[in-house]
């Protein structure tokens, strides 16, 4: 008799999926729309209800294995972590963040978000300050990494209040807990909030020095689920030599992994790469400066390197 409908069965203590709605239609409501809901709402033999009730931001099916990830194209994607270098958010700028240009990039976000995509953000903090640069100058390696990690937390900040500016709702989850500023890193209210269709910006990569935020880019995607780890940068791709030195440098289309790692090739840190292709998570290298290159590149139309086995 139930076939088709949403039920909801009201118990003494706190309703699992709850986060502070009371009404208990609400959570009924929320229950039928998100992925873990819907398992409780329809066990086993109870058919699932019509597509048409699926809400409209749910991922059409569960997340791809890591082999069907592999040969995925890129306009059939779900699920994407998309990482800056701090270095866009100067702009024109030698140093710091251009709320301008940020919130030139946060456009570009906003619409790659619009085509239905679920975004998590990672953003560098090289327009701060980097680690390595304070220890070439004598600071305490570590004491510096940790300099670099707020400053990523900055950028998040600013990439948030951006984005919100734009009525994109977003949430920053920071891997170096405060409290005061941003949600730390919780994986599973990371799914709810892309659930909800909010972006999940992740701040200071890794929460260890001697890291960057590739490899806390990379290690995101993975526990995420992401379909590609997508790198937006001041170049359209992976060269086989530096096409700012050599006029005659050739851009590769696809590259492999084990290449960019035996030839050192400049996409991201080795530790980044071989994490990503543990996983079977395609690297997408882009340039973000150009207007509109990431929703090109979402389409399948853009320019870029494809690093995938
Ligand atoms: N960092 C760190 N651990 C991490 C991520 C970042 O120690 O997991 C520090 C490190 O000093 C790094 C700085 O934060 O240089 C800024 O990050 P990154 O260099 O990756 O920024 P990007 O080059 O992408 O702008």
């Amino acid at each position: 008799p139930y076939s088709g409908a949403v039920v909801g069965l009201r118990f003494g203590g706190r309703f699992p999926l709850d986060d502070g709605d009371s009404a208990q239609a609400t959570r009924v409501e929320r229950c039928a729309k998100s992925r873990a809901g819907r398992k409780a709402a329809y066990p086993i033999g109870v058919p699932k209800p019509p597509a048409h009730l699926a809400a409209p931001f749910m991922r059409s099916k569960a997340a791809p294995t890591s082999a069907e990830r592999e040969s995925m194209p890129l306009s059939t994607m779900k699920r994407v972590l998309l990482k800056l270098s701090g270095e866009v958010l100067m702009g024109d700028q030698q140093f710091g963040i251009d709320p301008a240009f940020v919130m030139e990039l946060a456009r570009e976000v906003k619409t790659a978000k619009e085509t239905g995509l679920e975004i998590c953000l990672v953003i560098g903090g090289g327009n701060i300050f980097r680690g390595m640069a304070g220890a070439a100058q004598g600071m305490d390696r570590a004491q510096a990494d940790y300099m670099g990690m707020l400053a990523t937390v900055m950028n998040a900040l600013a990439m948030q209040s951006a984005l919100e500016q734009l009525g994109v709702q977003t949430r920053v989850q920071s891997a170096v807990q405060m409290d005061q500023v941003c949600e730390p890193v919780i994986r599973r209210r990371a799914e709810r909030h892309l659930e909800k269709g909010r972006i999940v910006i992740f701040a200071a990569g890794v929460g260890a020095p001697y890291f960057t935020t590739d490899s806390g880019a990379a290690l995101r995607a993975a526990e995420m689920n992401c379909d590609a780890l997508l790198k937006g940068t001041s170049v359209d791709g992976v060269y086989d030599s530096d096409p700012k030195k050599n006029a005659g440098a050739k851009r590769f289309d696809t590259v492999s992994y084990g290449k960019v790692l035996a030839d050192d090739l400049k996409v991201m840190d080795a530790s980044a790469v071989a994490l990503c292709r543990d996983n079977n998570i395609p690297i997408v290298v882009f340039s973000i400066r150009e207007k509109g290159n990431l929703a090109r590149v979402l389409s399948g139309q853009g320019v870029q390197t494809i690093v995938r086995n």
